[in-house]
């Protein structure tokens, strides 16, 4: 069997293969390690509607990550959807009012991460035995909120690696920031900046490119890579959900096999939704995918004008893990979009740093037309989370609302009946008080007075990820200025 190359976006020459890739995170010219062709799977639904969620894992996984044997992925599956998720579906389907929510946030961060940030360090130090790195493995994470709680639960204390997240000071809920300076771990580091989510993952990227930097890391037995979407390691476990929402809806009568399913997906950095369309390259039956913004709108115009412009006022929501103006992992679309062209994906990524914009032009229209694109504003967002909870007594976070919100708004434009699958990506605990004030009306409350009221609501226990959160210690207070990042990755490592 011939082994699949992930090639860098913006160089053909630089091709990897699976375990180099997520050993690498990012590729050293820019770009990220993109499948160029996509590997066959057997998309059974007779079987894989009574297949478990760890079996469909090892059926996605070990056709996208195809340099790892199948004890290494049976070692990686196993101990990461175990009993950390509180439910033994891993990502239970739920049948609402006209749509179906497929909820990501049964992990130990209550937020969709997990489902590939549990098994990413698992990857990652199977990668490096495998190769006999010596070095070790410092992750650099920048985080709109729930990346990098997710990505230290996965790797605190795990042997041979050191793990620094940033976060915009000012750009993440209470429970947020909270459960990322409360986390314990000897190799973890936590720096809240003076900046949002843009700075710090621009920031992030200029340390991954700067060879200098590198160079310093090596000599001392270190190297870096990437808990984000821009790691194939964190983009591959999201395919598997979209495969067993879809053995669900078989398994549960809805749909026939065959039939074919739209998918909405609350997007920001746009790898939760890109990875719906590596579901749909290996075979998955996919309608529409059906890209949801909150005002930070910048996707929604770039799929209506393909145009790509960043040159905007940048919008705190309630829906923070979405507050992103550059989303990274389009670069990947727009690698397919133009042929899987290197050259010419790099004169866009280049233009969009320099003049802060870039046109698609000579793309493949089949490829586009598979996405429709909208956003939700605050108002249409807490309005939703009000219709659901009276519909069907059920409590969406923020981020599933903008989904759901668009959802409608896009089926009432276009009259599409299809079955559609909501990516329900956090657990409304994760944002209390936004979900609280919507339902009930009741402003100011505290985050914890409204952990309490969110639990008399929804008749949901408080689960542990935010239970104690109120009296857990603070262990993590540095704050620094945006361009200082690169400093204090300097001083963690005694560089
Ligand atoms: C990260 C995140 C998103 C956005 O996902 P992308 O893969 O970055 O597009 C949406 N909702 C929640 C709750 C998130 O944590």
């Amino acid at each position: 069997m011939m082994t699949l190359l992930y090639q860098s976006t913006r160089d053909a020459n630089n091709t990897v293969t699976a375990s180099q890739a997520i050993l690498q995170g990012l590729a050293t010219d820019g770009g990220l390690f993109t499948p160029t062709s996509y590997p066959q799977v057997d998309l059974d639904f007779d079987k894989l509607q009574n297949a478990s969620y760890q079996e469909v894992a090892k059926l996605v996984l070990s056709a996208f990550l195809d340099d790892f044997t199948e004890e290494e992925l049976d070692y990686c599956i196993n101990h990461a959807y175990d009993s950390k998720f509180d439910d033994v579906a891993i990502a239970p389907l739920v049948k609402l009012d006209g749509q179906y929510n497929l909820e990501l946030f049964h992990g130990n961060t209550i937020a969709f991460k997990d489902m590939a940030l549990s098994i990413l360090p698992y990857f990652m130090t199977t990668a490096a035995k495998k190769h006999g790195l010596e070095n070790k493995i410092v992750i650099l994470t920048a985080t709109s909120g729930d990346t990098g709680k997710a990505a230290m639960a996965g790797f605190a204390d795990v042997p041979g690696t050191e793990i620094i997240v940033f976060y915009p000071k000012d750009g993440v809920s209470k429970v947020q920031e909270l459960q990322m300076t409360t986390q314990t771990g000897a190799n973890t580091h936590v720096v809240a900046i003076d900046g949002n989510f843009d700075d710090a993952q621009t920031n992030v990227k200029v340390m991954f490119n700067d060879q200098a930097l590198r160079e310093k890391l090596a000599a001392n037995n270190l190297q870096f890579s990437s808990a984000n979407s821009m790691n194939i390691g964190r983009l591959v476990p999201q395919i598997v959900y979209y495969v067993y929402a879809y053995a669900q809806l078989v398994k549960t009568g809805e749909i026939e096999a065959g039939e074919k399913v739209n998918f909405t997906v609350p997007t920001g950095n746009f790898g939760n939704i890109l990875a719906a369309f590596y579901a749909k390259q290996i075979g998955l039956p996919v309608g529409k995918l059906i890209c949801a913004s909150n005002e930070n709108n910048v996707l929604t115009d770039f799929f209506k004008t393909r145009v790509y412009d960043k040159k905007r006022g940048f919008k705190v929501t309630t829906s923070p893990s979405m507050d992103i103006l550059v989303s990274s992992n389009l670069e990947r679309l727009i690698f397919h979009l133009l042929g899987n062209d290197a050259g010419k994906t790099k004169e866009l990524m280049d233009s969009l740093s320099t003049s802060g914009q870039y046109e698609l032009t000579g793309f493949d229209t089949e490829i586009l037309d598979l996405f429709a694109a909208a956003y939700a504003t605050e108002a249409e967002t807490a309005t939703e989370i009000k219709r659901v909870y009276d519909a069907d007594n059920y409590i969406e976070d923020p981020h599933t609302a903008v989904a759901s919100a668009v959802f409608k708004k896009y089926q009432a434009e276009t009259g599409d009946e299809a079955p559609t699958v909501i990516a329900s990506t956090a657990s409304p605990y994760k944002f209390p008080v936004v979900a609280v004030e919507a339902v009930t009306g009741k402003a100011g409350l505290s985050d914890f007075e409204a952990l309490a009221a969110l639990q008399t609501l929804s008749g949901v226990a408080v689960p542990p990820a935010v239970d104690g959160l109120e009296t857990a210690p603070v262990r993590h207070k540095t704050v620094v200025a945006a361009d200082e990042m690169q400093k204090a990755v300097e001083t963690y490592l005694g560089l």
